[in-house]
């Protein structure tokens, strides 16, 4: 956990010396804080060796703040919670008049999913995958009263599917979510948006290999994968991936839109015998992206997906923020975006 690492190779980056102190409060922080000449740097250790940080207590904030005039922030990933480092410090330092601003980073990361998605080039075309309905339902309902088009894949799909009554088989689902669910279907039906889930499905038999990964969970091996042309799945079979008609639809509908945000693989993509989905979708978001519409990707995984085609650079802006970039897309106000002074 320790920010030393970091040090030497930002030293390497930035070819200069980079000061170091093995703590982020304290009189050692503060003596060699103001000993610093113009352009000089200091990085101070990292602040979550206290629990003080993400309990955002004041007293500790009023220490961090103590060697700062202005403060910088432009950690977009951890803007969604308030912590002694993003939100604490800011209060304190704007309560003395500080100037409090967002960092470069910070400033694109709201360009594109504020400003950009707030009025977007329509077609505005969403695809939302993952392994979770309940992280994105929020996502979903707010898009209904934006996007053009929906797009789903990956393993919320099969919650959706229960909520339509279908078999999933052995498919992760989250059957307390099914009720959420039925009510986003219905609020879509309502809607003006094209609201599309796969028709078809790579599915596997999941097999227990008898071992223990590391975290003490059963190891599956996925034996016979095959196309399941039905919205129904056997029930000794998973879903693992959109099937070949879906990927069909989705890959024809993605080159006509202007804007596209994509949050979340299609399947399974870490077994390269279900990525199909994530990777068809990933080349066709690069094409459409070249052809001149905005596209923004967010979500670790999907980013993950896509360096694995060699693609990042061939789409509009790549978000650094997984649950920072879900929040603000519900539409929430981030705490340590709200307590920057210029933004
Ligand atoms: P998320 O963090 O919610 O974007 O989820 C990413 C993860 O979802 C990836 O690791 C995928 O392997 C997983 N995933 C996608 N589709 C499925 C599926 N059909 N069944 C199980 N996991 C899936």
């Amino acid at each position: 956990m320790s920010l030393r690492p970091v040090a030497a190779k930002l030293a390497d980056m930035l070819h200069r010396p980079i000061a170091f102190v093995d703590d982020c409060v304290g009189e050692k922080v503060e003596k060699t804080a103001n000993a610093l000449k113009p352009g000089d740097i200091l990085l101070l250790e990292n602040v979550r060796y206290y629990a003080e940080e993400e309990a955002n207590d004041p007293v500790f904030a009023e220490k961090l703040a103590r060697v700062a005039e202005v403060f910088v922030n432009d950690a977009f990933g951890a803007a969604h919670r308030a912590h002694a480092s993003t939100e604490g410090v800011a209060r304190v330092v704007a309560k003395r008049s500080g100037r409090c601003a967002a960092g470069l980073l910070m400033e694109r990361e709201l360009t594109f999913l504020g400003d950009e998605l707030e009025n977007p080039a329509r077609p505005f075309l969403v695809i939302l995958g993952g392994a979770k309905v309940s992280d994105k339902i929020k996502v979903i309902d707010r898009l209904l009263e934006k996007a053009d088009t929906i797009l789903i894949g990956g393993a919320m799909t099969y919650t959706f599917r229960l909520a339509l009554g279908r078999k999933v088989g052995k498919s992760l689902v989250e059957p307390d979510r099914v009720e959420v669910a039925s009510a986003t279907l219905e609020k879509a039906k309502t809607s003006n948006v094209q609201f599309l889930l796969p028709v078809d499905n790579i599915v596997a038999t999941p097999v227990n290999t008898g071992r223990l990964n590391k975290k003490g969970k059963p190891v599956m091996e996925f034996q016979n994968p095959r196309v399941n042309d039905s919205l129904d799945i056997p029930d000794t079979e998973e879903g693992m991936d959109i099937g070949p008609q879906t990927l069909k639809t989705y890959c024809g509908l993605i080159p006509q839109a202007k804007t596209i945000l994509w949050n979340g693989p299609m399947g399974v993509f870490e077994d390269k015998r279900f990525s199909e989905g994530t990777f068809a979708v990933a080349r066709a978001v690069a094409a459409t992206t070249q052809a001149g519409a905005k596209s923004i990707i967010g979500g670790g995984d999907t980013v993950k997906a896509l360096n694995l085609t060699g693609l990042t650079g061939r789409v509009t802006f790549v978000s650094t923020g997984g649950g920072a970039s879900l929040e603000f897309l519900e539409g929430n106000v981030l705490p340590g975006v709200a307590a920057l002074s210029d933004r």
